[in-house]
């Protein structure tokens, strides 16, 4: 009996499977992970982009981009042509956020360097 109960533990523990957050890079059960859109899908429907890169966040991450989004990504540009602000088009949102995306990755990075 004992034995059957090991065993079972044993094979619990293989099935549990780790998947490395992309940003913070600490290792999660796949259950605590999200698979994340570095362009959000509704921004992504309403500028025509159909090429958002997917990423793989831990849930912490996941839910701390969404508030780092919403302070850095701007939908304005200056148009010293124009000299007035005007809407960005599709490739400049594309750039805003792989841009805002990559320095929330860098800032994951330089923040699991200080604690170690
Ligand atoms: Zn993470």
């Amino acid at each position: 009996m004992l034995i059957t109960i090991k065993r079972l533990k044993t094979s619990n523990r293989i099935r549990m499977e780790l998947v490395k957050c992309d940003a913070c890079g600490h290792k999660q059960e796949v259950e605590l992970t999200v698979a994340h859109k570095i362009i959000p899908e509704d921004v992504a429907i309403r500028y025509g982009i159909t090429d958002s890169t997917s990423v793989t966040l831990c849930i912490y991450c996941s839910n701390e981009i969404r508030d780092w989004y919403r302070g850095r990504v701007s939908t304005l540009t200056y148009d010293s042509g124009l000299k007035k602000f005007r809407p960005k088009a599709s490739n400049e949102i594309r750039k805003e956020y792989q841009k805002t995306y990559q320095d929330f990755v860098d800032y994951k990075g330089l923040r699991r360097k200080r604690f170690r």
